[in-house]
């Protein structure tokens, strides 16, 4: 393993403080180094591998889709790419899909649909967008720009504008940003890198009022918490309201890069036209394969009933934790995308987990993050569990 890592701190740009791990090969909710070390993963790729790694009929329809077409172009039309956008629309309500290749780039669709939409309104090129602080939507200009930490954007100012910050889940702080050039209003429904914290359904719904009185686009980004994740497709489902505009990607494609946006018709028929958007790889037949079988899977397999299932056994195990440990203060989450919030930093624990031979993430440094796949059971949870029990004993 030294030897790649050598290599890869050679070849690779340094962006990331990455961990002295070479994963190698997937089974299930396992992960395998370099070395056949095993390790218990409820991290699944950051929330990705939904129904955990190698799953035969996900495995057998993308080497099926490999061997038919991997990609088109946008300029003529692949069954896939239909059927994906037609499932897609079943699982939401909503009405139109855009595929793109990752999450920072539904954003940045969502963004630019938002935009048109008001300028279709009104012809003014002045429009604010109102996202929150400690937020996260993704790395390139657009998605930076409604990010809401400071520590990601400070070098690459300016951001492309017009954009406010409100706090999540105070709806004066909203109020006090709207004005005439307001055109969306963002967040994630449970925010994620910034610490696992879920829109209140009260927020939510006075929101979703405002737009409605007001003509004012709401965006969803469900690029962590959709696909299931907090016992619904989409985490919005469960709270009494529909987006405008919705955001996905991570589990959507199973670990092929795939995201969307996806929109109402009302905002389809007043904004993005032929040219106004588009790109080269988004919406091949082999992402959208992956899309497709991903919602077979999960219908097939009753996914959604299983992380309803099992959530209560989960936040159980982890409010022990919570009684029995000091140095965590609370646990924050929906479903199986919950937080430890710890009284400083969890570095530590999560390098010791991982020499114990389990995989976890933090959500801010002070945060232990848990987005397994979505197929782990009581067992897999115990044993997390007693691995987090003998590092805090120590
Ligand atoms: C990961 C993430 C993104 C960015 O997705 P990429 O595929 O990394 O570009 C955007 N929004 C949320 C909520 C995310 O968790």
């Amino acid at each position: 393993m030294k030897n790649i890592i050598e290599r890869g701190e050679a070849a690779l740009l340094h962006t990331y403080n990455r961990y002295q791990i070479v994963l190698d090969k997937g089974n299930g909710v396992y992960l395998y180094d370099k070395n056949g070390k095993e390790y218990l993963d409820f991290v699944s790729g950051i929330a990705v591998f939904a129904l955990g790694y190698h799953y035969k009929d996900y495995d057998d329809a993308l080497k099926a889709q490999i061997d038919k077409l991997m990609h088109t172009s946008n300029y003529y039309y692949n069954e896939p790419a239909v059927n994906a956008a037609e499932k897609i629309k079943e699982i939401s309500g909503m009405d139109r899909v855009f595929f793109t290749n990752s999450g920072a780039e539904a954003v940045e669709g969502a963004i630019k649909a938002a935009r048109k939409y008001a300028f279709n309104k009104d012809g003014k090129c002045d429009h604010e967008i109102i996202a929150m602080n400690h937020s996260f939507h993704g790395r390139t200009m657009g998605a930076l720009s409604v990010t809401g930490n400071t520590k990601y954007r400070e070098a690459f100012r300016p951001m492309i504008g017009n954009v406010e910050f409100a706090e999540m889940n105070d709806i004066d702080s909203v109020k006090a940003l709207i004005n005439d050039k307001t055109c969306a209003i963002m967040f994630e429904t449970v925010q994620g890198e910034g610490g696992i914290y879920p829109a209140t359904v009260e927020f939510m719904q006075e929101v979703r009022k405002i737009c409605d009185e007001k003509d004012i686009l709401l965006i969803l980004d469900e690029i962590q918490c959709g696909m299931g994740r907090t016992g619904s497709y989409f985490a919005w489902q469960q709270y009494g309201v529909k987006p405008d505009i919705m955001t996905c990607a991570k589990a959507l494609g199973g670990g092929v890069p795939v995201g969307a946006f996806v929109m109402t018709q009302k905002v389809a028929d007043n904004s993005l036209v032929a040219g106004d958007h588009g790109t080269t790889y988004g919406g091949n037949p082999f992402a959208c394969a992956a899309v497709c079988k991903m919602i077979d899977l999960f219908e097939e397999n009753n996914i959604i009933d299983h992380v309803n299932k099992i959530t209560p056994y989960f936040e159980k195990k982890l409010d022990e934790l919570v009684e029995k440990y000091d140095y965590i203060t609370l646990r924050r989450g929906k479903g199986l995308m919950q937080g430890l919030v710890c009284k400083g930093p969890v570095s530590d624990i999560i390098a010791k987990a991982h020499e114990k031979g389990l995989i976890l993430i933090n959500a801010g440094s002070d945060i232990i993050r848990f987005v397994p796949s979505l197929i782990i059971e009581e067992e897999h949870i115990d044993k997390m569990i007693a691995i987090l029990e003998e590092i805090f004993e120590n």
